[in-house]
């Protein structure tokens, strides 16, 4: 059952596969009408405008401040810690993590994990790692469940199978839960996950979970859900290993509550999730639950290298509230599998590419229309659209950007193709040139409407949508008209 899962990274990129998103009317319904709901949701948790602004500078503060004293936090995070019994472990690279998770869970002579949600365990890879060395992992998050049931991997990062709908989860239990009858009852499909789940916390070896917050003041993990099954992965298992990156870290205890008040709203529209754990240590002497031992295993996987660039470190503020992806255009209508990456939608076209560098990932800026919904609605502030933009430019003119930044991003200067350069160059050619540009639009504005749909340069754009429809007066004409062309309107 525990299979992995598929994993992004690698294969298509992001214009290759959505085309396929694109003419799946089935998913295209199954994301619209998840994503209404929750940003509607999400409005309605914030019903003052200055009461939302407030609480967002509160939240980015703390992140930016946390941010600021990187280094000093996550060594006074690794000295609290310590003292309240927490062991920690440094991980450079996802390599690195699977294997020093592998050494403690083979130390404990465990063979099966049981995992509450985390996405740095889906950036490490690691249900696949444990099971080439004969240890089974199973999801415990329903989402998550369900989708390494199908074998898949999170098209979310917050609500991982939002892609399926009702029937195509009762088909997936019918045909993958042994003895579990085909049943459309969402209550009784519940019931069957719980049933299955239960027997695997009880007899689970090891607990794992991902970490929202690590306070570097007490030594404390925050972890919160609303499912408990984070709360039963980490207590009931003999042995707790937390996988975190670096950027997790915040400063005090009084940070968390403008966090939390954030982090929900945003994410599904709740007002507070129904369990926040606070995990400060292992088991203590006389107590009747939780880990003899707890590991915290903290990933940088490319993240220092992320926090050297004054401008792309904003992106390390980022608490994973999925309200970017909620709010996109783009990603509202292909879906996450698309993106072929751990992280999708505006959050992932700006981390993915500076964790894995512009060869890998230079397309993933391109995807956006840089129409700012996503830095409207993000908790803390990140100037998604001006990172974007920001990585556009590495891709293509590494030496100019490091003229002012470090180049920090990997592969610089990958991302364009000699037809890319020719259609820039000509681009540049007829916008400087007043003559030019007016033949040109005038051209288009004439002749436009008589372009056959599959004509070379109309293919990639008919290819998944209406053909435009050119008006017959250019916009420079309408504006000659008005009065507003080289002078203030009249
Ligand atoms: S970038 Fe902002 S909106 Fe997007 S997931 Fe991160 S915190 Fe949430």
């Amino acid at each position: 059952m525990a299979d992995g899962g598929t994993h992004p990274d690698h294969g298509p990129r992001f214009a290759e596969r959505a085309p396929e998103a694109l003419n799946n009317p089935q998913l295209r319904r199954n994301f619209r009408r998840a994503m209404d709901g929750l940003m509607a949701k999400r409005a309605a948790q914030f019903p003052d405008p200055a009461y939302w602004q407030e609480l967002r500078e509160r939240g980015a503060a703390v992140k930016a401040r946390a941010l600021s004293k990187l280094p000093e936090l996550l060594e006074r995070l690794e000295a609290n810690l310590t003292a309240n019994g927490i062991q920690v472990h440094w991980a450079e690279t996802t390599d690195e993590a699977n294997a020093i998770v592998l050494d403690i869970l083979q130390q404990a002579s465990a063979r099966t994990v049981i995992k509450g949600k985390s996405m740095v365990s889906e950036e490490m890879h690691l249900n696949d790692h444990l099971a080439r060395h004969g240890i089974e992992a199973v999801e415990s998050d329903l989402g998550e469940y369900i989708i390494q049931l199908a074998g898949e991997a999170p098209s979310h990062i917050v609500m991982p199978c939002i892609h399926k709908n009702k029937d195509e989860i009762a088909d997936l239990f019918a045909e993958k839960i042994p003895g579990q009858p085909r049943t459309d009852d969402v209550d009784e499909l519940t019931a069957a996950a719980r049933r299955v789940l239960r027997e695997r916390f009880a007899n689970a070896d090891a607990g794992m979970s991902g970490v929202n917050f690590a306070v570097a003041e007490t030594g404390t993990l925050v972890l919160i859900e609303n499912e408990g099954n984070g709360r039963l992965s980490t207590t009931l298992p003999p042995l707790h290993i937390a996988v975190t990156g670096i950027e997790k870290v915040v400063e005090f205890l009084d940070d968390i509550p403008p966090l939390l008040a954030l982090l929900p709203r945003s994410a599904t529209g709740q007002p507070i999730t129904t369990y926040v754990n606070m995990i400060s240590s292992p088991r203590k002497e006389g107590e009747k639950d939780g880990p003899k031992a707890v590991h915290l295993v903290l990933l940088d996987a490319g993240r220092s290298r992320v926090y050297q660039d004054v401008e792309l470190a904003d992106t390390l503020r980022c608490i994973r509230c999925a309200a970017c992806m909620n709010h996109c255009p783009v990603y509202t209508r292909v879906g996450g599998h698309t993106y072929n990456a751990i992280y999708p939608g505006p959050i992932g076209k700006i981390l993915t590419p500076q964790l894995q560098g512009l060869e890998a990932a230079g397309d993933q800026p391109h995807a956006s229309t840089l129409c700012n919904a996503c830095a409207e609605v993000c908790p803390v502030k990140i100037p998604i659209p001006d990172l974007l933009v920001r990585l556009r430019r590495e891709a293509v003119r590494p030496t100019e950007v490091a003229a002012n930044h470090l180049p920090v991003v990997k592969d610089g200067g990958a991302g364009r193709s000699w037809t890319e350069n020719l259609v820039w160059a000509g681009w540049r050619t007829v916008y400087t040139h007043p003559l030019l540009y007016r033949a040109v639009t005038r051209a288009l504005a004439w002749g436009g409407n008589w372009m056959p749909a599959g004509a070379p340069l109309m293919r990639d754009w008919t290819k998944a949508r209406a053909k435009p429809r050119f008006k017959p007066r250019t916009l420079h004409d309408l504006a000659r008209e008005r009065g507003y062309l080289g002078e203030a309107p009249k």
